[in-house]
């Protein structure tokens, strides 16, 4: 399975700087760039519109969801 199509948590669950990919998604660890990994665009619906999320997590939680 690849990192982009992993099921994510409902981002309406999420804290904003989960939602703005600068904490993993998972667990909420702060990422850097060099540790966060991208797991792709995602298409979501806020309030009718559609926008692109952009989720990232930490390499620990990768690992463990590979
Ligand atoms: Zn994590």
């Amino acid at each position: 399975m690849t990192t982009t199509a992993l099921p994510l948590p409902d981002p309406v669950t999420l804290s904003d700087a989960q939602q703005r990919g600068a904490n993993c998604v998972w667990c909420a660890a702060p990422l850097t760039n060099t540790a966060a990994h991208d797991l792709g665009p995602r298409p979501l619906t806020v309030f009718g519109s559609s926008v692109r999320w952009f989720p990232r997590c930490c390499p620990t939680c990768r690992r463990e969801r590979v």
